[in-house]
């Protein structure tokens, strides 16, 4: 069985990364969605356990992805899954240059483990995590950057942040 995992901070989900997510899913046997809290991000938007639940409603109608969460490294993480391969998006030449360097140095940790990259689709490129919470922050209109069911979610967290 082939096994894939596209791993992510996912602060929020946005349609970028479910485009990558779908894609990966028709090619894989079985997906595993891996929110990663590691990372030096400091001061997310949303918990892991809302990042998780975020994620978990919109792949649920994706019957081969799984959720899991890691603080770790995922090199370390991918042991787990015997041949797993990580699936990437790279939407810039600038995603390209710092996936290089991860790569290298996930290769030196666990050298087992392969990593393959699927082009961002063209209407996504320009949409990251940030754009969203940048465009949250001013009540931006989220349709067509995030999943609809999550729209509220975010909504609901953008409040909260400008009543602090
Ligand atoms: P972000 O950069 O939005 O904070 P993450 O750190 O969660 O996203 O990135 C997880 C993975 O998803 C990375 O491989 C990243 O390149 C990919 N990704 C993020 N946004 C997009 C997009 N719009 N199109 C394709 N891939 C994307």
């Amino acid at each position: 069985m082939s096994i894939a995992i596209c791993p992510g901070s996912f602060d929020p989900i946005t349609l970028g990364h479910l485009n990558i997510i779908r894609r990966t899913s028709r090619i894989f046997d079985r997906v595993v969605v891996c929110v990663m809290y590691n990372s030096s991000k400091t001061s997310p938007m949303f918990t892991v356990e809302e990042r998780l639940d975020m994620v978990r409603r919109v792949v649920a109608k994706y019957p081969n992805v799984t959720v899991d969460s890691s603080s770790g490294l995922l090199a370390e993480y991918a042991r787990q899954f015997d041949g797993a391969v990580v699936v990437k998006g790279l939407r810039a030449a600038s995603d390209f240059e710092y996936e290089f360097q991860m790569n290298l140095i996930n290769k030196k940790i666990n050298p087992e483990m392969e990593t393959m990259f699927l082009t961002s689709s063209g209407k996504y490129t320009f949409l990251s995590s940030s754009v969203v919470r940048e465009m949250a922050r001013y009540d931006g209109d989220l349709k067509g950057l995030v999943p609809d069911e999550i729209i509220d979610d975010i909504r609901e967290k953008a409040k909260q942040w400008r009543m602090r």
